[in-house]
């Protein structure tokens, strides 16, 4: 009977997403039955309703079939927390996060399970977004981002990749171990180490819905990748400081040298306007950038919870899980 089967647990957070409900059902449902019949595991869907206002946790709770559950949290938390409280009810022996937006097809995660089941020496198997970035300049913006992030520690936050993977139990419990507030999954991802493969894979267009990052989103997502994963930035800016300073200095010291030795008189003005602005303009970007980090750990240094579920709604099988169209 079904008790003694491994379980894969499928994770998917969602906002806003009534209208791909009953076709993300589907999809779990075919996907299913693959993993039923190709890998003998049960499956258990567990989705996170990150503070819709439309009916999606409902539309969703009648079209889910089989073992599912869905966490409503209290309100919007974002895509980073919803996934903890998603992974936070996992107890199978693997997990699947992916979005419920259908851009994430049962093609890869399926690929993704095999390579997990089939190769005990891998604890995760992350999907590998090989989309080129739309524009040069963004990807340069990318190169860079990451580039910076990457310098300074003993773990690397691949580019590219999301919350699309397949992980092991274990590596679920690492993950919901580590109770960050202001969450940037790839850099917790990246740390929590393991033996990681990943996978390229092209993200279906969206079909319905849309997407919620707006570019406002992106850099906001970037700033608290930088200061909850690098202090890179802030030597940076130290050493440019320094750097500016040292020119002052040498320069002083022309302007001095010229009047006691030439008698040239003090022409002054632009210069003295240039390093004004400059240095208030790198005294400005240090402080804001300082006062990033005073803002992380003061809302880590806050005792509150990471998330707050609302309720939780679960199904009960209508038929045998595993049994669907096997
Ligand atoms: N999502 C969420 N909370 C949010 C934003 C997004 O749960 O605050 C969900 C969304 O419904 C989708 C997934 O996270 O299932 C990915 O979001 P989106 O499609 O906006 O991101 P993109 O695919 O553009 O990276
Ligand atoms: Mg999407």
């Amino acid at each position: 009977m079904a008790e003694s089967r491994p379980v894969l647990d499928i994770v998917a957070p969602f906002l806003n997403e009534a209208q791909s409900a009953s076709a993300f059902a589907a999809l779990l449902d075919e996907l299913e039955a693959e993993v039923s019949q190709r890998f003998g595991m049960d499956v258990h869907k567990i989705l996170v309703d990150d503070g819709s206002r439309d009916d999606g946790a409902q539309r969703f709770s009648q079209a889910l079939s089989g073992s599912w559950e869905i966490v409503r949290l209290s309100r919007n938390f974002g895509k980073e927390v919803a996934v903890l409280a998603g992974l936070d009810q996992s107890r199978g022996a693997m997990a699947l996060v992916m979005d419920a937006d259908l851009q994430h097809s049962m093609d890869t995660s399926l690929k993704m399970i095999a390579e997990l089941v089939e190769n005990p020496d891998i604890d995760v198997v992350y999907a590998q977004n090989d989309r080129r970035e739309a524009s040069w300049r963004r990807s340069q913006l990318a190169k860079l981002f990451y580039g910076l992030i990457n310098s300074s520690q003993r773990f690397d936050i691949p580019e590219n990749a999301g919350d699309f993977r397949v992980m092991r139990g274990a590596v679920v419990r690492a993950l919901t171990s580590l109770r960050d507030k202001r969450r940037f999954n790839k850099g917790l991802f990246a740390w929590a180490g393991f033996r990681q493969k990943a996978m390229t894979y092209s993200p279906e267009n969206r079909v319905t819905g849309k997407s919620k990052w707006s570019r406002l989103n992106l850099i906001a997502f970037s700033l608290e990748g930088f200061t909850s994963f690098s202090v890179i930035p802030l030597r940076i800016i130290s050493l440019s400081g320094m750097l500016a300073a040292l020119a002052g200095i040498i320069y002083g010291a022309k302007v001095f040298f010229e009047v006691m030795f030439y008698g040239i008189a003090v022409p002054g003005y632009p210069s003295l306007m240039v390093a004004v602005v400059l240095l208030g303009g790198l005294n400005l970007t240090l402080l804001g950038l300082i006062g990033e980090y005073v803002w992380v750990t003061l809302s880590e240094s806050k005792d509150r919870p990471v998330y707050i579920v609302r309720d939780v709604v679960r199904g009960v099988s209508d038929r045998p899980p595993g049994a669907s169209g096997a």
